[in-house]
Order: structure tokens, then sequence, then C-alpha cells
């Protein structure tokens, strides 16, 4: 499977972005809005749901989670393992 995006502007998920000339600069943007603000999604392990990095957090039982599927204790094991399970999620989507 390809790279999947999600755009933080209009929540579109979509897997080609478009582009757009703008000052004779093609510049890459969300198909639908037509804005920059697009991030690399990866799909919640529970609801499906795809989230940015940023959405979505790699739990204590190695279950990446969207913030609605974590229980509010893992929200507060996650804050403090940000670092870590961002860089974990990173070698997973390079590893797919
Ligand atoms: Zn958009
Ligand atoms: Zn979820």
């Amino acid at each position: 499977m390809g790279l999947m995006y999600k755009c933080e502007n209009c929540g579109a998920v979509f897997n080609d972005s478009v582009y757009k000339v703008v000052y004779g600069d093609e510049i890459a943007v969300c198909p639908k809005c037509e804005q920059e603000d697009f991030d690399e999604a990866s799909q919640c392990e529970i609801c499906g749901e795809w989230c940015t990095e940023r959405e979505l957090e790699l739990c204590e039982d190695s279950i990446a989670k969207c913030h609605d599927c974590m229980t509010e204790g893992e929200k507060e094991e996650c804050r403090t393992l940000k670092a870590a399970s961002l860089n974990m999620l990173k070698l997973q989507q390079r590893l797919q």
C-alpha cells in the first residue's frame, strides 16, 4: 500500500496530492481544499480512522491508537513517551 495523506485543513484523506502552480512554482496541495497543510497518515488500529502522526500514538501495548481510542492512562503515558513513540511510528512506516 502506498502512503496515505490527511489534510489538516479539511480532514480529507487521499493517496495522491494534486499540484497547483503558484507564482510559477508547482506545489503539492490537498485535492479537496487545495491547501498545503497535509501530512502522512496512518490508520488507528482500533477504529480504523486515518490520522496524522500528531493524532496517532503508539501505546504501551504496541497498538497505534487515535486520541479517541486511548484511555486517560494511555494519554498520560504517551505524553511522557511522546518522542520515543513518534520515532517508532516513523520506523514502522518505513518498513511498510
Ligand atoms: Zn484539504
Ligand atoms: Zn481510533
